[in-house]
């Protein structure tokens, strides 16, 4: 068996809805771009996955990745991540294009994606993470909706140009909801975005006094509350607190990265992202050394539901995890409705608040094909006709 085709069609799904992301100032997103990549053999076996970013991915997929998958053997998983690693050096991140490998071994195999990587939970404890910035009433009134709707936790976004804003916040939703919903509060301070003025970044006694306030809130973790380089800063940190975990890495490269931020103790949390920090593959070796430190790797996601789901089988499969991002936050655009529109059955809570992995082969995606096509603005394809 062989790679016989590769395609990366580029989508643009509308939100419904306006959304605000907190670590956007200024941007007003009412679109979601999802890059979907599919790996096509010579025996008809098609395997599905998705890349972060939108055309500068798909270029960089092209022109750096593709011509050294075709006629290659796909279940060579290890050996073709080193292809899909090294595209970064010259382009964006191509780290996603490991996702429709693995599908395709599921498939071939005939049971789930997370079998093959050893078993693990049968379901995964889902954390609903907000994106936008919002009042303290507005947000408490929220989290209590989402604690209804059956979530059991909740991570807020801290951004105001005030972090006394953000704790009040913080404050407001403890009141409201007590501890029936375990909090967690993403800082977004380990990187700005591109092009965007306004950021107004924490020096580390900022960070120190937010992290106290919310270690007396009995908030579960505080993620990237420094810039990302700021690795003595962060250890420094880490080392003042004593209930409050620190969480980051979703804005690193590269196991050598993830390397450095273990060993200089940054957090007790890593959260590499399979499309956009790491391949899967090399995300579940970095969980291992991770481990032997005492240091939890909970994946980062954010985007469409065929990255949340390939996430779920990596959450479900790392013993040191435990939960699943779960973006979603109503009533802006981005809810799970609009992230998962291009899955025929989307991904749900139960009534503990967790994911069920899907029983099907390789990560069980089931592509709303009419629906995928007509949002689709442009197709890269390679190899056989598809
Ligand atoms: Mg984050």
């Amino acid at each position: 068996m062989h790679i016989a085709g590769v395609r990366l069609r580029l989508l643009e799904l509308p939100l419904g809805a306006p959304f605000r992301p907190a670590w956007g100032r200024g941007r007003v997103q009412t679109e979601l771009v999802v890059l979907l990549c599919e790996v096509r053999t010579d025996t008809g076996l098609t395997g599905l996955g998705a890349a972060h970013g939108g055309l500068e991915a798909a270029v960089t997929i092209d022109r750096f990745v593709t011509p050294h998958l075709l006629g290659q053997d796909p279940f060579q998983v290890e050996r073709l991540a080193a292809v899909i690693r090294d595209a970064e050096i010259l382009g964006a991140p191509a780290y996603g294009m490991e996702i429709p490998l693995w599908d395709l071994l599921g498939k071939a195999a005939g049971m789930p994606v997370c079998q093959l990587w050893g078993g693990g939970a049968a379901r995964v404890r889902a954390y609903c993470a907000t994106g936008e910035l919002r009042g303290a009433r507005e947000r408490a009134r929220d989290v209590a909706q989402l604690a209804d709707g059956g979530f059991r936790a909740v991570k807020l976004r801290f951004h105001h140009d005030d972090p006394r804003d953000d704790l009040a916040v913080a404050r407001a939703v403890r009141d409201q909801v007590g501890d029936r919903i375990e909090l967690m509060v993403d800082a977004n301070q380990a990187g700005a975005d591109p092009g965007l003025s306004g950021h107004r970044a924490w020096d580390f006694r900022t960070a120190l006094a937010v992290a106290r306030e919310l270690e007396d809130l009995g908030v579960s973790w505080l993620e990237e509350p420094l810039p990302r380089h700021d690795l003595s800063g962060l250890a420094r940190l880490r080392d003042r607190l004593a209930t409050l975990r620190l969480a980051g890495g979703e804005d690193s490269h590269g196991l050598g990265e993830f390397r450095l931020l273990l060993e200089r103790e940054c957090f007790d949390i890593l959260q590499p992202d399979a499309l956009k920090s790491e391949t899967a593959s090399a995300i579940r070796h970095l969980a291992a050394f991770a481990g032997l430190a005492g240091v939890a790797v909970i994946p980062h996601t954010w985007g469409s539901g065929i990255s949340l789901l390939a996430h779920l089988h990596l959450a479900a499969s790392l013993p040191n995890c435990g939960y699943l991002e779960f973006p979603h936050d109503p009533p802006s655009g981005f809810t799970a409705a609009a992230r998962d529109q291009l899955l025929a059955e989307p991904l749900v809570i139960d009534d503990e608040g967790c994911v069920r992995v899907p029983p099907r082969p390789g990560f069980g995606f089931a592509l709303d094909e009419e629906r995928a096509e007509r949002h689709t603005v442009r197709v890269i394809e390679r190899g056989d006709s598809w």
